[in-house]
């Protein structure tokens, strides 16, 4: 071979080693994106969250977080609860229609420090200061930014709360894609 055709060779190998390195790289940047969208709270919702925990504690109110960051797995199950699978339909969205498959979602129930039950009485008035404890969780829940699921038209979810950033679902499925 003369010197002309090593040149274009060693270019076609430098090339393709190019390529190979840019791919790589960029798939694991978009594997972390992913991962850091769908496996973990978003960083506003995890620290507003522990906010609220110590807000409602400081009236006297014990809170548990019941649910966190759900899979799109784990919400297909859900969902088929009640349709498909026995018990009661506990929600509207499949895989990816939940706020929860993002991070930005988390249910709470009422913790009785006593005698370690969790409690979803939304009358329930345990600080006995006249209004329910579940309400002021909600108060307080809203003024961090949370939306409520108690105040949903189609399908009322007492327990959830969300930020939505102003993303809807579907832009937040378009970013997976
Ligand atoms: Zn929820």
């Amino acid at each position: 071979m003369n010197k002309k055709k090593w040149i274009f060779v060693l270019g076609i190998i430098g090339a393709i080693f190019l390529t190979i390195v840019i791919f790589k790289n960029y798939f694991s940047h978009s594997r972390k994106h992913h991962e850091y969208n769908v496996q973990h709270l978003h960083p506003k919702v995890q620290s507003a969250m522990e906010q609220l925990i110590r807000k409602a504690q400081r009236k006297g109110i014990s809170i548990r977080i019941t649910e966190g960051f759900r899979s799109f797995d784990q919400q297909d199950q859900l969902y088929s609860q009640g349709r498909k699978k026995p018990g009661p339909i506990v929600t509207n969205a499949k895989g990816g229609q939940s706020y929860h498959n993002y991070g930005l979602a988390i249910d709470f129930a009422l913790y009785d420090e006593k005698t370690h039950q969790l409690s979803w009485d939304i009358k329930k008035d345990g600080n006995k200061n006249g209004i329910s404890d579940w309400q002021e969780v909600v108060y307080e829940a809203k003024k961090l930014g949370f939306s409520w699921g108690g105040d949903w038209e189609q399908f009322k979810d007492y327990p959830h709360l969300e930020m939505t950033f102003g993303q809807s679902i579907d832009e937040l499925q378009e970013m997976l894609n």
